[in-house]
């Protein structure tokens, strides 16, 4: 198992589409065990294929002390409710905005083994999937925000990747880095 370097906001692979996985093998397990071992690392609660350069339709995510992946995961239901909350992501570090999603999703995809997997996902989870799912899409948290809310955001992350100080809110103490 090996911890993987993390894509940051800039680099090009973040805005691709990842492809669906034809057949689930043991280089998608051993892939899988990395990106957990990664996602805790940083740490962070969900982390996506994408997000190690790896543009296949796999995600990994650590909720409630529940580790998993998802492999070719697809949001079959969508609650009608939306809710707010703040969001974070390993690809864009040093930031954190309220983002509005479904308050609960059901998932459908195949575990590590291939096997297929249906997932009835609120809270965090909820979140997790969403947040994942726009990753294998090519899709940041950022894409989400308000257009005045955006351009905060993309110029404390140039500030942040030069070094600069910058006087946007800073995130404190949020937990949910995916
Ligand atoms: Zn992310």
């Amino acid at each position: 198992m090996a911890v993987l370097p993390i894509r940051i906001y800039g680099d090009p692979v973040l805005r691709q589409r990842a492809r669906e996985v034809d057949k689930v093998t043991k280089v998608h397990r051993r892939l899988v065990a990395d990106m957990i071992d990664t996602m805790r690392s940083a740490p962070g609660v969900g982390l996506a294929g994408t997000q190690v350069g790896v543009l296949e339709r796999i995600f990994v995510f650590e909720v409630e002390e529940e580790a998993g992946a998802l492999i070719n995961p697809v949001i079959v239901r969508r609650s009608p409710e939306q809710v707010t909350e703040e969001e974070g992501c390993l690809s864009l570090p040093g930031i954190a905005y309220d983002v509005q999603r479904s308050s609960a999703v059901w998932v459908e995809g195949l575990d590590e083994r291939g096997r297929a997997v249906s997932i009835e996902a609120g809270g965090l989870m909820a979140r997790v999937v969403q947040h994942e799912i726009d990753h294998l899409d090519g899709v940041l948290f950022v894409d989400h925000l308000p257009d005045d809310a955006r351009r905060d955001a993309l110029r404390e992350l140039s500030a942040i990747s030069l070094g600069l100080p910058s006087s946007a809110p800073r995130a404190a103490g949020f937990e949910e880095i995916l």
